[in-house]
């Protein structure tokens, strides 16, 4: 279902977004990896481009790019983010900022400039990553849990904007996923300890494990294929049961 289809994965240099590579290209996409930097051991077959998801000019160029190579684009993984956390009371203007502009800028610019490729071409399919901390969530992380709930509300009006143009919209929202990202909480919160880290999530998570980015990307995988042609404008957690538990 995702044969020889053309799609881009923002920050999908590391995580999530290079383990969502991996999945496309086994299931015979094409792949263009956008990134801040590459890395030295990128998937073999994809295609990286520089890109800084924070700057409207940098993503209209990646896309432009990508049509031109390609002659078409199929699929976009919106998918670039950063997480940090801070106290809602030190939190300053620029901190603020950091975060939204990756995090909810950078969906839009990309789901804009993609979405202006895929109309000219007839229809395609976009994901972008949201995250459980969207609907709950914990103290120090206002900014994040900010970003990512307007990305629920970004793909909730382009489901309706871009229906017209045969463009299906949807949000994946990842549990705890073990990624680089969550290495960086390790550092923060456990000396470094992983496995003490997953400790404290696992009480939070019904099926007692932490997630792989594998495991999104057939999620994801599954929302850009024409599988999925009838699915827009939803709202996917893929976290392990994290959303059904009061705990
Ligand atoms: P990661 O830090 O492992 O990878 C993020 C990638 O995004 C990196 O390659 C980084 O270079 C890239 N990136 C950052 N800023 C960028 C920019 N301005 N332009 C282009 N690329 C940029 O993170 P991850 O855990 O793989 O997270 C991927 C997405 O999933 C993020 O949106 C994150 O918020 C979300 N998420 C992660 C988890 C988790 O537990 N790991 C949970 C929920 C949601």
């Amino acid at each position: 279902m995702m044969k020889d289809k053309v799609v881009i994965i923002t920050g999908g240099a590391k995580g999530i977004g290079r383990g969502t590579a991996e999945v496309i290209l086994e299931k015979g996409g094409r792949v263009v990896v956008a990134d801040l930097e590459r890395t030295d051991d990128m998937p073999k077959g994809v295609e990286f481009m520089e890109c800084d998801v924070t700057s409207s000019a940098s993503v209209d160029a990646m896309v432009r790019e990508t049509a031109r190579r390609f002659g078409r684009l199929d699929g976009l993984f919106a998918n670039a983010g950063i997480g940090t956390y801070k106290d809602f009371l030190e939190m300053d203007d620029a901190f603020w900022r950091e975060t939204l502009a990756v995090n909810l800028d950078g969906v839009f610019y990309c789901c804009r400039a993609a979405a202006r490729e895929m109309k000219k071409r007839g229809g395609g399919a976009i994901v972008a990553t949201s995250s459980v901390r969207a609907l709950a969530t914990t103290a120090v992380v206002a900014h994040y849990t900010s970003s990512k709930a307007g990305v629920l509300g970004l793909v909730t009006a382009l489901a309706n904007d871009l229906a017209p143009h045969g463009i299906r919209v949807n949000a994946v929202l990842p549990g705890a996923i073990e990624t680089p990202m969550l290495w960086d909480a390790a550092r923060l919160f456990t000396d470094n300890d992983m496995e003490k880290l997953k400790t404290t999530f696992l009480p939070m998570v019904p099926m007692k494990r932490i997630g792989q980015p594998r495991e999104i990307g057939e999620a994801v995988a599954f929302l850009l294929s024409d599988a999925a042609s009838y699915i827009t404008g939803a709202h996917l957690p893929v976290d392990g049961g994290m959303l059904c538990q009061l705990c």
